[in-house]
């Protein structure tokens, strides 16, 4: 038996075994998915130490996602440039090697699941942390007008933006300097929604046809889709189905089958 689980700390509120354990059942495979916490300090050996004793494959959640990239015997060109990994799978050979599902499941949940065209599309950024790694490519292989980046701190929007320029139209800018623009998405990379804080983005940038979409999700409508909602947005959305869809990505590369994600998400929102 295949055995899977997610590495982290903390690491018990994920959602992770159950969306695999239901992958795994409408695909009939039979394998197993845990939680697996490691200390803080001690992430390389604890890692190791799982895949000694057999463990098939893991993904990688916080604060590991850096770590994991320097664990990992080799990386996929799209973890290499996110600098993160969230999925590792143990090869033939018993190297480990480190992928980054994340960007390609939150381009699936905008434009299969909810129809967004990204093409010749101006989309603001919101934050420069993990999460905003792992999207930047795949947002720019959608051929955007544009891909602005906005952080907190300006110099780690201008670091990463620098890192992907080779990769298609990307430019930071400072939240303030945002005053009097419009965006066609704009995307919540921030963590500020788990302190129910907006990202200070200027009012001007939503209007009627803005879609808003969090990263984070919560049974409760987070606090920037409240605020994309009360400046005219028609579109507002959360970070459920993207964390689905990298999950079927990960499964995809254990499993080598891709399970229907749409039945597991309707699942997942009742709960
Ligand atoms: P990081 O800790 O790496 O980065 C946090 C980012 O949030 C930084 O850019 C930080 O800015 C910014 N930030 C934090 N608080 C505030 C605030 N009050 N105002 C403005 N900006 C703020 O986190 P990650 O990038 O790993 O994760 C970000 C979010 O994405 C989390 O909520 C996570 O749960 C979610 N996520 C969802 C996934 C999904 O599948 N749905 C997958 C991956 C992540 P600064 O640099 O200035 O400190």
């Amino acid at each position: 038996m295949h055995r899977y689980g997610v590495v982290g700390n903390p690491v018990e509120h994920s959602k992770s075994p159950l969306i695999h354990g239901l992958f795994a059942r409408q695909t009939h495979r039979h394998l197993s998915y845990d939680t697996l916490l490691l200390p803080t300090d001690n992430f390389e050996p604890g890692l190791k130490r799982l895949f000694a004793d057999g463990l098939t494959g893991c993904n990688v959640t916080v604060p590991f996602k850096e770590q994991a990239c320097a664990t990992c015997h080799s990386l996929t060109e799209r973890a290499c440039i996110a600098m993160a990994v969230n999925t590792i799978v143990r090869q033939a050979d018993g190297t480990l090697l480190g992928d980054n599902t994340d960007g390609k499941g939150l381009v699936t949940d905008l434009s299969k699941n909810n129809g967004i065209v990204l093409r010749a599309s101006r989309i603001l950024v919101a934050g420069a942390g993990g999460a905003a790694r792992g999207i930047g490519k795949p947002l720019l292989d959608e051929e955007p007008a544009s891909l602005v980046i906005a952080n907190r701190n300006a110099d780690k929007a201008r670091a990463l933006t620098d890192s992907f320029k080779a990769f298609g139209p990307i430019e930071s800018q400072k939240y303030a300097d945002l005053a009097g623009q419009r965006f066609d998405l704009i995307i919540n990379a921030t963590s500020a929604s788990l302190a129910n804080v907006v990202p200070p983005i200027p009012q001007s940038c939503v209007d009627d046809n803005t879609v808003v979409y969090d990263l984070m999700y919560a049974r409760n409508r987070t606090v920037f889709l409240q605020w994309g909602l009360q400046l005219g947005s028609k579109r507002a959305i959360d970070g459920l189905g993207m964390l689905v869809e990298q999950a079927a990505e990960a499964f995809y590369l254990w499993e080598h089958i891709r399970p229907v994600t749409r039945d597991v998400i309707a699942q997942l929102r009742l709960g």
